[in-house]
């Protein structure tokens, strides 16, 4: 296992049964607050691709977006919960396991022809981060890549994301 491997899973704390029973919650907070860690997180992901803009999904991935669009001289762009973005957006629905969620881009967001990485902190079912890539393409962007910091592989998320080259920092 890689060094960097080590440092992140030494510090994504699990939290069972968070935010209901029989989850079990991956905790992003200790790497945030070690700034070693965190600083080796952000160059590894700005490292991946050349992009112009750097896609953050609500809230965690905000975390984590930011600063890599900074070390990468690229723009954030935010894709949030539905009506969280105050000018016109477009928006993507997708199924969760009880119910349905809707997230939106700006539509300006992006210049036509982008080349957009996408970060979130877990890869879970893949939902998310498939309605992302289509609302990135429905904006007029290109999505060169998705890029976690975990993904949780028995949940196959991978498999909803076939032709987009997805990188996981961690693989549990
Ligand atoms: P999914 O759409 O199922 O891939 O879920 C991904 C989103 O939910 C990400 O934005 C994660 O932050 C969050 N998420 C899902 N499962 C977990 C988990 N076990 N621990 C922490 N975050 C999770």
């Amino acid at each position: 296992m890689s060094e960097l491997s080590t440092l992140i899973l030494e510090r994504i704390r699990d939290v069972p049964d968070y935010p209901k029973p029989g989850v079990l919650f991956k905790d992003i907070t200790p790497l945030l607050a070690d700034p070693v860690a965190m600083a080796a997180v952000v160059d590894e992901l700005a490292g991946l691709h050349q992009a112009d803009k750097i896609v953050g999904i609500e809230a965690r991935g905000f975390i984590l977006a930011a600063p890599v669009a900074y070390r990468a001289a690229a723009g954030f762009v935010p894709v949030r919960k539905k009506g969280k973005l105050p000018a016109a957006t477009l928006e993507e629905s997708y199924d969760l396991e009880y119910g349905s969620a809707t997230i939106e881009v700006h539509r300006d967001a992006f210049t036509p022809g982008d080349r957009v990485l996408i970060v979130d902190d877990v890869l879970a079912t893949g939902g998310t981060a498939k309605a992302t890539v289509e609302l990135v393409e429905r904006a007029g962007a290109q999505v060169i890549g998705i890029a976690v910091l975990m993904e949780l592989g028995f949940l196959k998320g991978r498999e909803r994301l076939t032709g987009v080259d997805l990188h996981s920092l961690v693989i549990v």
